[in-house]
């Protein structure tokens, strides 16, 4: 329910280390049901960027908006609440357990005290995990992990890896999924596969997406609109079409 999605409003954001500027006065907003991609050279701010959307980092100044609420004084929790869920550049799943366990991990970061009522086994918990359960099967469907429910993760090939850290988002329910470049390290059939998975969470769940991504091949499909980002500051952001034959984004990508 695109309609049901307010925009993402990141205004003016600065963050600051010592003695480094990351982020440098960054404005853009993320409209709903589109898929906004967020792209640059090494050291650009990127991660940074996204680490201030999900509450890893606390931004030095500006706002994030999204709807009513002020996302910048958030911690990750609290903003996945919202229904802003992220995945990671570097797989952080659980290798030794199955997919299914991997993905009811990422539902129960919403309610955590959910997952320790069903340890106990309450019988209200134990329905309750067994409504998880059907979800979870439903999402492994979606993006083509349902005969892999019970395998565990360690056992699958790094394509495939990467659907479940999908999957795992999706199973937060987000209104807004953050994807650090989903397609790294894939080869050209995984990178297509994952393509379509990113279309269709749009179009048939009506999921704006924000991605960083440095295939440009892969940002000139897919995205509705660009936001490029050089030493921290926006030198350009628009249609990828505009964009990509922008002088100052030619310049960054070539280093002059
Ligand atoms: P990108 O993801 O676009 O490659 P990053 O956001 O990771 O860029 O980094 C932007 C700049 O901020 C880099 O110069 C990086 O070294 C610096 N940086 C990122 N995180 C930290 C941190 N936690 N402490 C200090 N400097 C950092
Ligand atoms: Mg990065």
């Amino acid at each position: 329910q695109p309609g049901g999605m307010p925009p993402l409003e990141v205004r003016d954001v600065t963050v600051r280390f010592a003695g480094l500027t990351a982020l440098d006065g960054v404005s853009f907003t993320v409209e709903p049901g589109t898929v906004h991609a967020l792209i640059g050279p090494n050291g650009a701010g990127k991660s940074t960027c996204f680490n201030v959307l999900s509450g890893v980092y606390r931004a030095t100044s500006g706002s994030v908006r999204l709807g009513g609420a002020e996302l910048t004084a958030l911690r990750p929790h609290e903003v996945a609440a919202l229904g802003v869920a992220r995945t990671f550049q570097n797989i952080a799943l659980s290798p030794r357990l199955p997919v299914r366990d991997n993905l009811l991990l990422g539902r129960h970061r919403l309610t955590r005290a959910g997952f320790v009522a069903a340890g106990l086994r309450l019988p209200r918990a134990r329905r309750e995990e067994r409504a998880h359960e059907a979800r979870i099967a439903e999402i492994a469907a979606f993006v083509g992990l349902g005969d892999l429910l019970g395998t565990p993760v360690g056992l699958l090939p790094y394509g495939v890896r990467k659907r479940v850290e999908l999957a795992r988002a999706l199973a937060m329910e987000p209104r807004l999924l953050l994807l650090d470049e989903p397609v790294a390290g894939m080869n050209s059939g995984e990178r297509v596969e994952m393509a379509e998975l990113i279309v269709s969470v749009r179009e048939s769940l009506g999921i704006s997406i924000l991605l960083v991504e440095h295939d440009m091949g892969m940002v000139m499909r897919l995205a509705d609109r660009v936001t490029v980002l050089d030493f921290g500051r926006r030198i350009a952001d628009g249609p990828p079409a505009e964009v990509q034959n922008d002088p100052k984004v030619v310049g960054a990508y070539l280093g002059t």
